[in-house]
């Protein structure tokens, strides 16, 4: 549950649901796509943001996002993406997971107890390299002569 309307719409769901209201089958349906979503899932973030703001200026939800969506969906464009959410392109300062200085105070935060700065350098080695920085300073440069342009009309 990660907003209010989460939390109103289980609340009205456990009003109408009893006991053994699933089939057999259907229970062994959810069953399995629980089974499969976790499979898929490198990590079992749910974006709750608890662990935020870190010290160091990591956007983690928002790297794990992108970090899943790769494996998961097999989405190629999830590493543009992620350049762009966190390069500093449209927040102005970088929330790579890179910058992650391995403090540690987010790890009590977390209910889903993730190892974050671990997989915050998985994230890093996977979805960062030789190319990010001139990626990055290409995408700010031209965020820049956007918003030049949409000033001056
Ligand atoms: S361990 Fe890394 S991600 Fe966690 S708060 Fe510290 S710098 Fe931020
Ligand atoms: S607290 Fe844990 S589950 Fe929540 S956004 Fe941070 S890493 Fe993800």
């Amino acid at each position: 549950m990660n907003n209010d309307d989460h939390i109103a719409e289980n609340l009205a769901l456990a009003e109408k649901a009893l006991p053994n209201s699933l089939s057999q089958k259907e229970v062994q349906l959810v069953n399995e796509a629980a089974r499969e979503f976790r499979r898929v899932m490198r990590v079992g973030c749910t974006g709750c943001q608890y662990c935020m703001p870190c010290p160091a200026g990591v956007n983690i939800p928002s790297c794990f996002e992108c970090y899943n969506s790769k494996h998961a969906f097999k989405d190629r464009s999830a590493k543009m993406m992620y350049l762009f959410q966190n390069g500093g392109m449209v927040t102005d300062k970088p929330t790579l997971a890179s910058m992650c200085v391995k403090c540690e105070k987010c790890l009590e935060k977390c209910p889903q107890h993730l190892p974050i700065p671990d997989l915050l350098n998985e994230v890093a080695e996977d979805m960062e390299g030789f190319f990010t920085k001139p990626i990055i300073w290409i995408g700010r440069r031209m965020m820049k002569v956007r918003k030049k342009e949409k000033e001056i009309q």
